[in-house]
């Protein structure tokens, strides 16, 4: 089952429909970090240098207020497009009409087009109310953007797992559907991962919450052959088992019970810390190393500690398939940073010897990317939700829609 991807497409002097990942953060209509347009250059490079006719848009932020027409504008990342790629935008400040349906048509071979936020279409100003047309899909949006082009590329990750008129709206109407090149890295790393994983293939756990995170735990507990959890997470999993975690952050009963379930079921595929280092208060001062079994009450886990960096380096010796989500520790603090560092350490050592790592989730993913391990592992995902569920084994509509080879 192999998506279609760009470089499957015939696209020249055809007008392609490319619905890229232009969400990038602003400040006062100031882009702060372009990477987001950087990644998508690939997918509309190949278009334009292969004689298509690019028609290029995105969503920016969320639109459910007048106010929030005028800060989530397009435009400023249009100009950034024009500088990156080296030839003109034309920018049509409209989601819809004639202008838009005229620029559609003028455009000659090798020449780029954006329109505005997919998003004003969530918004109908002479009514002054949400109506979410681009993000629950309404029909007739989706037939009308369809109708600008010929041929459809996704290239959005992010949105993947939401039905938008801007993906599967779209892909409903033309004749064909690709991937872009930045999907088919999500779909080759993280499906590969879900679908086939080479063995030994290990999980790594983290981040705030297990209830954040049932449907993740429960589908790699399923595939995986060892999860290895840290992050906040771990407290709920070691209360489960009996230890007095202190003031940790730690979830309700219900939760710990869900735990308890979850260990029960696993067969010995959860791998616990033996060790955190703790801080009595919530603050980036040095904390120190604590076993599990001797925490005080006033104890507050916010790393994981040594002892647990070894044994997870043990247990991921020879993995050939690493997925991890959710930060060790309280990265953001820098006396608590040093079991996210180390895990991404031990990843990078596994993909130099050869083994398929992949990071996803929102905060992991951020986590990995300012430590700088982009480039020392196999894959970051630019999803958060959408990796999420993208790992629980869901379909997702925005790849669904996708035709096979
Ligand atoms: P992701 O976005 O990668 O899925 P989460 O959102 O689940 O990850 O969790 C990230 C957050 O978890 C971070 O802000 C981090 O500070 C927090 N965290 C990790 N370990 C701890 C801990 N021991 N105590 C409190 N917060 C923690
Ligand atoms: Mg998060």
């Amino acid at each position: 089952m192999a998506k279609k991807i760009v470089s499957d497409l015939n696209v020249k002097g055809k007008k392609v429909l490319i619905r890229v990942d232009f969400n990038v953060p602003m400040k006062n209509g100031v882009i702060t970090d372009d990477t987001r347009v950087r990644a998508a250059l690939p997918t509309i490079e190949y278009v334009i240098n292969n004689g298509g006719k690019a028609i290029v848009f995105s969503h920016l932020g969320r639109v459910k207020t007048a106010e929030d027409i005028a800060k989530n504008d397009i435009a400023p990342v249009a100009k950034r497009l024009e500088e990156l790629i080296k030839k003109p935008v034309k920018f049509v400040n409209a989601t819809r009409g004639k202008e838009l349906e005229d620029a559609a048509n003028q455009l000659k071979e090798g020449e780029i087009l954006m329109f505005q936020n997919t998003r004003y279409e969530d918004f109908d100003v002479n009514a002054n109310k949400e109506v979410k047309k681009e993000s629950k899909n309404d029909a007739e949006l989706g037939a009308y953007w369809a109708s600008l082009g010929d041929v459809f590329v996704n290239d959005a990750f992010g949105t993947a797992h939401r039905a938008a008129a801007s993906n599967v709206g779209i892909a409903a109407n033309v004749k064909e559907t690709a991937a872009g090149y930045l999907l088919e890295k999500e779909i080759k790393f993280i499906g590969g991962a879900v679908d086939n994983p080479v063995r030994p293939y290990v999980a790594i756990l983290g981040g705030s919450k297990v209830s954040d995170k049932i449907g993740v735990i429960e589908a790699l507990l399923n595939k995986a052959d060892k999860v290895l959890v840290g992050g906040a997470m771990m407290f709920t999993f070691l209360k489960a088992e009996g230890y007095n975690v202190g003031s940790s952050r730690c979830e309700e009963q219900e939760f710990v019970d869900l735990a308890k379930n979850l260990l029960a079921k696993a067969n010995g595929k959860i791998v616990l810390p033996v060790d955190a280092i703790v801080n009595t208060a919530f603050e980036d001062i040095p904390g120190v190393a604590k076993d599990v079994d001797k925490f005080d009450q006033a104890d507050m886990g916010l790393d994981i500690g040594p002892k647990t960096l070894k044994l997870f380096e043990k247990e991921l010796a020879g993995a050939k398939t690493v997925v991890w989500n959710g930060p060790m520790g309280v990265f953001e603090m820098k006396n608590y940073a040093q079991g996210t560092i180390g895990v991404c350490d031990l990843l990078a050592k596994l993909t130099k010897e050869g083994a398929s790592t992949i990071i996803g989730g929102g905060d992991s993913a951020a986590a990995a990317e300012q430590l700088g391990y982009a480039s020392k592992v196999s894959h970051i995902s630019t999803g958060g939700g959408a990796s999420l569920e993208y790992l629980e084994g869901k379909e997702l509509p925005g790849i669904a829609c996708v035709d096979e080879k």
